[in-house]
C-alpha cells in the first residue's frame, strides 16, 4: 500500500535566462536568496528534491543554455507539473512564456498543469509586465493560476509551492 508520504511527482522549472528559477528554487529550498548572478555553466539541468505538504517534488531546473536542446524530451517527460517563470520588470520575458508553455505541452503529455510566477515583484519602480496582462494570459492558455513572486523578499514563494502540490493532490 502507497501512503501519502510516498506520493513523487515530477515538476519541471522553466523560463528565460535570468528570470530568477534557480533562486526560487533557493528560496524555497534552503530559504537563502544569492544577489551575484552565478549561472551555472556546463550542467543542463538540476534536480532538486523537496517535500511539500508530506509529498516528495523533484523539480527539475534547467540551465537555460543553448545545448540544453538535445536534452529536452528527458527534461519535459512524464512531468506533473510546470512552474513557468517570467520576470516581471522584463517584458521579453513574459513575451517568452507562450513558447514554454507550447514545449510543455508537446513534451510533457496532456495531462500536465501549469502556473505561471511572474517574480522579481520586489523591484516595484522597473515593473513592466502588469498582473491583469498575466491573470488575462493564464486564463486563455488553461493554466492553473498567476502568482507575483519574489524570492529576494520571499514573496508568495511558499504560497506557490503550496498551490502547486494541492493541485497535484486534486489530480491523483
Ligand atoms: P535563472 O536563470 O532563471 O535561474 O535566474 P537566477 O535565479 O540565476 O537569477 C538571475 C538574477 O536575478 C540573479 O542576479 C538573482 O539574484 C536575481 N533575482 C532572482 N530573483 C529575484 C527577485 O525576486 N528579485 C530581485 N530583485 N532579483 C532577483
Ligand atoms: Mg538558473
Amino acid at each position: 500500500m502507497t501512503d501519502r508520504y510516498d506520493v513523487l511527482y515530477k515538476v519541471v522549472l522553466v523560463g528565460d535566462l535570468g528570470v530568477g528559477k534557480t533562486s526560487i528554487l533557493q528560496r524555497y529550498k534552503f530559504g537563502v536568496f544569492e544577489e551575484n548572478y552565478k549561472a551555472t555553466i556546463g550542467v543542463d539541468f538540476t534536480v532538486q528534491t523537496l517535500t511539500i505538504d508530506n509529498k516528495t517534488v523533484k523539480i527539475w531546473d534547467t540551465s537555460g543554455q543553448e545545448r540544453f536542446k538535445a536534452m529536452i524530451p528527458k527534461f519535459y517527460r512524464d512531468a506533473h507539473a510546470a512552474l513557468i517563470v517570467f520576470d516581471v520588470t522584463n517584458t521579453e520575458s513574459f513575451e517568452g512564456v507562450g513558447k514554454w508553455l507550447q514545449d510543455v505541452n508537446y513534451f510533457s503529455g496532456l495531462r500536465t498543469t501549469s502556473l505561471l510566477l511572474g517574480n522579481k515583484c520586489d523591484l516595484i519602480n522597473e515593473r513592466k509586465v502588469k498582473l491583469c496582462d498575466a491573470q488575462s494570459f493564464a486564463l486563455r492558455n488553461d493554466m492553473l493560476d498567476v502568482i507575483e513572486t519574489s524570492a529576494k523578499e520571499n514573496s508568495n514563494i511558499d504560497e506557490a509551492f503550496l498551490q502547486l502540490s494541492k493541485e497535484l493532490l486534486k489530480r491523483e
